[in-house]
């Protein structure tokens, strides 16, 4: 097992990229994010972004910002403008690097031709009814459509007619002629183009046909030279699809397909048709509603870019859809906020003090720090202190409920935060009985930071009437009462609104506040980070809050740290707490695993095992406990001898992908073999790219791993002499290349890896051919 797989274990995206280099697949890394501009960006663009652009920096390479805007009914400039700023405030630069799928309609077009001329492509003119019935469904094949045999000349003619206009909207159709009895539906002739007399927003009516995205989002990669097209787990069965289009088209480059897991996050909903709803049906306020997830939303709660970027970061990337928690993002905010929030008072529901040994009409100024705790920062501000004091109504009470009560109660005493120590000595009530003020005194022998020796049990905060500057103050809460709200279709999401998720107080902050500009942000003591709102204004402040001081995910990370050294989130398999109903609908395969652990103790003691025993990270041990046969197959491939690690790497990035909707039992492949195949890489007998061809032919025929190398002679080259030569050979046959990369051109590395391995038909031991070009290069 090499050290890039203990590294990165969690992010196997990273290290496939790492592999590609190696293998000289490619000069330079180029990613991208490709957003739809039919909405505006939310957290889990955000993960994508972040990983997108992370991975390109990481490597040397560069991240492309493409609008994937090939469907016109619901695109806006508005959005892609917004998704621009977005990204650009997150933190991150495409460049020079804009793109427009848009901008490539002429080239789909002549692509999708050449596919007719091939007899790749025809014209169908079935209705959408008819085209599902015919496509069959997972037990029954399709049937061709009678148009399938259309003649090429018929179809050309057809198409152009298409375009030109002639036909209404679903008369006609493309569609890949692939094979209509294919395992996987998606490869049952797909839809290529439809018409739609609509306007676009950058086309305006150019054009009355558009590409699906499956056949457009392919192209795009392939004429940007996109290297690695990272996308969400559910275009996994449409990677087929995504090559067929690339191999067929026969475009110059060929980009790959590789899929992770999507951010899904509690007590909230975040897909753009949802949030729509939201916004359009007056739930929230707009796009920007700091109870959204949007990016407009948390910028206006308060969350920094950094605290995003760190919390997406930490979530990390999976093969495996889980639910994060809303306490997990909180705790991301917190923990940023913490170091840039300054300290402040504020009261927001206040009860006025009378301090009755305080002289009439005088102030005295305190100097507060701003960083009263464990912040090792500087700063302060000037606080005045007088006669009369608001504090907050709850932090008294007249009677205290027991011993552990550590605010204000009649006769008892309180630390006031800067300040005194203060006594209750009597309350003041209205007519109808209700307490309208405190008469207290002060001490003053207990001025804070004077040494004083009087212990009192709490402290609380405060501001001085008479400078106190009023302001109106939004408690944001979780939007919805249930962890799912979308979890049951049959049942609307916005039922499960939280009536309480805003609540508007008029309190009063410390007058330090009054001229801070807009967006600043504090922590409120005792209460929760807040940020001044856009609207707020010198006359009229508005503060909304970006999250509590609660912190129960430190909480849950605490009892979590003994058991592990690196917390993970808790475990994917934890049901929906509440009273939500759960219909059976399209499981994904994540659901399947977790549905079949619950229902099945030996692979609910099989993950156990995974995690606690062999210390496997909880997404790989989810994959790998889904089921008895590959429970048994995985346990028997280790025992057989191989590296534990490597096999689990192998099972998981290499099999899995074999054993797709079937069982590991209906493979034709020993464990054992399996187990020898994974250690002749690790011995490096051969390498990474000859074991997939090896782990295929195995497959195929059955043999063992040591019978296909020996057969097809895929020894690595792992002789340091013989190697040496053909990197001579490579250097003297590139002598211009080697001139550039002398003169600072290192990025041709690539290249010449790239060439070595060619050169040995995939043979030569990257590591060493590397090191012999720095060598001999240098
Ligand atoms: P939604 O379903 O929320 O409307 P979408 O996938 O339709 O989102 P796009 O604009 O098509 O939105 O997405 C742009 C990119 O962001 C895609 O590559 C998509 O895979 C990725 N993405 C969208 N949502 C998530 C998510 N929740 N987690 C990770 N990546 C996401
Ligand atoms: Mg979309």
């Amino acid at each position: 097992m090499t050290d890039e797989h203990h590294d990165n274990h969690s992010n196997f995206i990273r290290t496939k990229i790492r592999e590609d280099l190696q293998q000289g697949k490619h000069e330079q890394v180029v990613t991208r994010f490709p957003p739809e501009p039919n909405g505006y960006m939310h957290i889990g663009h955000a993960k994508s972004v972040v990983l997108n652009f992370a991975l390109a920096d990481e490597f040397g390479g560069r991240c492309h910002l493409r609008f994937d805007d090939t469907n016109p009914l619901k695109e806006d400039m508005e959005y892609a403008r917004s998704i621009m700023r977005d990204i650009q405030w997150l933190g991150y630069d495409w460049g020079e690097h804009l793109y427009f799928a848009s901008d490539y309609f002429e080239r789909f077009y002549e692509l999708a031709c050449k596919l007719i001329r091939d007899g790749k492509a025809y014209v169908d003119s079935l209705s959408k009814e008819e085209i599902r019935e015919y496509r069959g469904d997972f037990s029954t094949p399709g049937r061709p459509s009678p148009y399938r045999t259309r003649s090429v000349e018929e179809n050309l003619d057809l198409f152009a007619r298409m375009r030109a206009g002639e036909f209404a909207d679903g008369e006609h159709v493309l569609r890949a002629k692939i094979d209509m009895t294919a395992s996987n539906m998606v490869m049952r002739d797909p839809l290529l183009y439809r018409i739609m007399h609509v306007e676009h927003y950058r086309t305006g009516d150019a054009w009355c046909i558009y590409p699906m995205y499956d056949y457009a989002h392919c192209l795009e990669d392939a004429f940007e030279g996109v290297t690695h097209s990272l996308c969400s787990l559910e275009f996994e069965n449409n990677r087929e699809l995504y090559d067929w289009v690339i191999e067929h088209t026969e475009v110059p480059h060929t980009p790959r397909q590789t899929e992770f897991a999507r951010l899904s996050i509690g007590s909230t909903v975040m897909s753009k048709r949802k949030i729509i709803r939201l916004v359009k049906e007056g739930f929230v306020s707009g796009w920007d509603d700091p109870r959204l997830l949007t990016i407009s939303g948390l910028r206006r709660r308060g969350v920094t870019p950094e605290a995003i970027r760190a919390f997406c970061e930490m979530v990390g990337v999976a093969r495996a859809n889980s639910m994060v928690g809303m306490d997990k993002l909180e705790f991301s905010i917190r923990d940023d906020l913490n170091h840039r929030a300054p300290r402040v008072m504020a009261v927001l529901d206040p009860i006025k003090v009378v301090l009755t040994n305080w002289p009439e009409d005088t102030t005295e100024t305190l100097d507060a720090s701003f960083w009263p705790h464990d912040v090792p920062k500087e700063g302060t501000r000037a606080l005045p202190f007088g006669r009369e004091l608001y504090i907050e109504r709850d932090d008294f009470m007249e009677v205290a409920p027991n011993k552990k009560w550590r605010r204000l109660s009649l006769g008892g005493a309180v630390r006031l935060r800067h300040g005194y120590v203060i006594d209750c000595h009597d309350v003041v009530r209205d007519e109808d009985g209700q307490i309208v003020s405190l008469l207290c005194t002060y001490d003053p022998e207990t001025k804070s930071g004077s040494g004083s020796t009087r212990k009192v049990k709490g402290t609380i905060h405060w501001v001085s009437v008479e400078h106190a500057v009023p302001a109106t103050i939004r408690l944001y809460d979780r939007l919805f009462t249930v962890e799912r709200p979308d979890a049951d279709a049959s049942v609307d999401f916005t039922s499960y609104i939280n009536p309480d998720s805003l609540v508007e107080m008029q309190g009063f902050v410390e007058p330090s506040l009054a001229s801070d500009p807009v967006g600043s942000r504090y922590q409120f003591e005792r209460q929760g980070y807040f940020v001044s709102d856009d609207d707020s204004t010198m006359g009229a402040l508005i503060f909304n809050r970006t999250v509590g001081l609660k912190d129960t995910w430190a909480k849950i990370q605490a009892k979590a740290a003994p058991k592990a050294e690196t917390p993970k989130e808790p475990k994917p398999a934890t049901k929906p707490a509440t009273s939500e109903r759960e219909k059976p609908q399209k499981k994904t395969r994540a659901q399947e695993r977790e549905n079949a652990r619950s229902a099945d103790p030996e692979l609910m003691a099989a993950y156990e095992r995974f995690t606690q025993t062999l210390g496997l990270d909880a997404e790989d041990a989810d994959v790998l406990s889904g089921d008895r046969d590959l429970v048994a197959f995985y346990e028997q491939a280790i025992s057989a001898g191989a590296d534990q690690g490597s096999v689990t790497n192998w099972v998981i990035n290499e099999l899995m992908r074999e054993v797709n909707d079937a069982s590991v039992a209906e493979l034709n492949l020993k464990p054992e073999d399996f187990a020898a195949l994974v250690s002749l890489v690790d011995d490096k007998v051969i390498s990474n790219v000859a074991a997939k061809d090896v782990l295929a032919i195995m497959l195929e025929t059955g043999d063992t791993p040591d019978a296909v190398v020996e057969r097809e002679g895929l020894r690595q080259i792992n002789d340091q002499d013989a190697l040496r030569g053909i990197v001579q050979g490579i250097l003297d046959a590139n002598a211009s290349q080697v001139e550039a990369y002398r003169g600072g051109r290192t990025k041709l590395m690539g290249f010449f890896v790239g060439q070595v391995m060619k050169g040995t038909q995939g043979k030569a031991n990257p590591q060493m051919a590397k090191e012999l070009l720095l060598q001999m290069l240098g």
